[in-house]
């Protein structure tokens, strides 16, 4: 079967005559074989997929199941553990990591909840941030886990995963797809060990559910997952599984048609007199790795105005349609600024040093029509433009004076 396919079809053969996945809210399940019930429990405390009985929704749940089984198919991996949302899912991964050993390489930049969660010693982990040239020089005997996010989390720089995994040695590398999906990218494929998504964004797809996903390289890596799931709780609700199900059903077609319109809003862009640079994986670092890598450059860019972050913050006041606001990956298109929010909490230092300037605006791209999302965007970048021609190209502290060309893109 292949890719479009795999999106609707069933995962496994039932013996349900229903055509569509049933829903099961059951908290917990009928026990009335107490001997039965007991090695269940004993089943999914060990980590183990499937077991005679649910017994209790913490320790698994069908329509949960049915998801995680979809994602595996589409991922190209051994087995997927699905969590209550992206940050979930990322900290079992790390929880995983600490009883491994502890020490994490991660390659910046990455979502701004991944950095605080590396940075904050929440978790008690011992994090050296490396770039990609860097990661093996950063290895250690304890090292537990390379991190990366391709593309990257607001700058769309991307990485080369074989490279990475290739540098890491023995120490598995996880990649946090979330920008890519499944229909662009499949990071098992290029020898990372897990691949993550916050299905929050592009699976769901609509902006109604929370969720996040891990698939693995192995059985025994998913089980570990189970189990810290099981222990720590951050389960996926089935109605979010429900409509994360649903969700990829559609993926393929979304995707493309977003991508189209994000393809054709960053050539306009690139041309506009008041746009100082547009960050879009293929216009930078590691270009040719779209078309190899990933299969295409995706429905999210980054935009610098002339004019700084005031600047920014009017042109998004001055939007009538496309809604600010951030996550991504929504039938709609979204728009913030990641200094302001999403990456917020790293703090300013962090942001400068991992390469995310305080003006940059990144854009999620949706299924509009693109002409409509033309007009806004101009009309936003047209009313609150500067008062003094620009005279020539301005000098940026982080570009100097060139365009098309991504912040962060091989740096660490
Ligand atoms: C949103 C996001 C996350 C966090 O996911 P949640 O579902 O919000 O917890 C992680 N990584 C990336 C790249 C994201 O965009």
């Amino acid at each position: 079967m292949r890719f479009k396919t795999r999106c609707v079809a069933h995962p496994k053969p039932s013996e349900s005559l229903a055509h569509v996945e049933p829903l099961d809210l059951s908290t917990t399940y009928r026990t009335p074989v107490a001997d039965e019930a007991a090695r269940s429990i004993d089943a999914w405390a060990e980590g183990e997929a499937e077991a005679p009985n649910p017994v209790y929704a913490r320790l698994f749940n069908p329509t949960v199941r049915g998801f995680e089984e979809r994602m595996t198919v589409l991922e190209g991996g051994a087995d997927s553990v699905a969590f209550a949302t992206g940050m979930a899912a990322i900290s079992a991964l790390f929880l995983a990591a600490r009883s491994r050993g502890g020490h994490i390489v991660a390659v910046p930049p990455v979502y701004g909840g991944t950095h605080h969660l590396l940075d904050s010693g929440l978790l008690g982990l011992e994090v050296t941030w490396a770039g990609p040239e860097q990661v093996d020089s950063a290895i250690r005997p304890d090292t537990a886990l390379v991190f990366v996010e391709t593309p990257a989390n607001p700058t769309l720089a991307l990485r080369d995963i074989r490279a990475i995994a290739r540098a890491a040695g023995s120490v598995p590398v996880a990649v946090d797809s979330t920008f890519a999906t499944p229909v662009l990218q499949r990071p098992l494929e290029w020898d990372a060990a897990f691949s993550i998504h916050s299905a929050t964004k592009f699976i769901g797809g609509h902006g109604d559910a929370l969720g996040g996903v891990v698939t693995t390289a192995s059985q025994d890596a998913a089980a570990e997952l189970r189990r810290i799931r099981i222990a720590t709780g951050g389960i996926l609700h089935p109605l979010a599984a429900h409509l994360l199900t649903r969700g990829l059903k559609t993926l393929p077609v979304r995707m493309a048609e977003a991508q189209r319109n994000a393809q054709e809003l960053v050539e306009r862009l690139r041309e506009h007199p008041d746009v100082l640079h547009v960050l879009y994986p293929g216009l930078g670092g590691e270009a040719h790795l779209v078309g190899g890598q990933m299969a295409g450059p995706g429905a999210v860019f980054s935009v610098r105005l002339r004019g700084g972050a005031s600047r920014a913050d009017a042109a998004l006041r001055a939007l009538r349609q496309i809604t600010p606001a951030v996550s991504l990956g929504s039938v709609d298109t979204l728009i913030q600024r990641p200094a302001a929010l999403t990456h917020r909490i790293m703090g300013e230092t962090a942001r400068a040093e991992t390469g995310i300037p305080d003006d940059l605006l990144r854009v999620s791209v949706g299924l509009e029509d693109v002409e409509d999302l033309w007009a806004d965007l101009s009309q936003a970048i047209l009313s609150t433009g500067l008062r003094e021609p620009v005279q020539g190209r301005r000098r940026d502290p982080l570009l100097g004076d060139r365009k098309g060309q991504p912040i962060g893109a091989g740096q660490g």
